[in-house]
């Protein structure tokens, strides 16, 4: 283990363990820069990854889904309105739905 060279304040050595890269620990300007290969990044993005519900796929599907739910409701609504001009249907006919 690579021990941190940075001077404390009160002369001593820090007693931290240092980043191999540069010998300072993550107080002392040791912090990882992050993953810098395609391996690296993938293996990173693999890990952080959860359940994918908000991947780029399934917010997709999810806006697709909505989008067609509002069609769907867009055509009832316009064959409400053609019902009800066709006199099948009395414009107050909720009245005998509501709770
Ligand atoms: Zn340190």
């Amino acid at each position: 283990m690579i021990e941190c060279n940075a001077k404390t304040r009160s002369g001593g050595q820090c007693q931290r363990a240092g980043n191999p890269k540069n010998g300072r620990c993550h107080l002392h300007g040791g912090k990882s820069t992050g993953p810098k290969t395609a391996e690296g990044r993938a293996r990173i993005a693999a890990a952080q990854f959860k359940h994918g519900n908000r991947s780029k796929a399934a917010i997709a599907a999810q806006r697709a889904r909505a989008a067609r739910g509002r069609a769907i409701r867009a055509e009832l609504a316009a064959l409400e309105v053609e019902v009800i001009r066709e006199g099948l249907l009395q414009s107050n006919w909720r009245d005998d739905y509501r709770i």
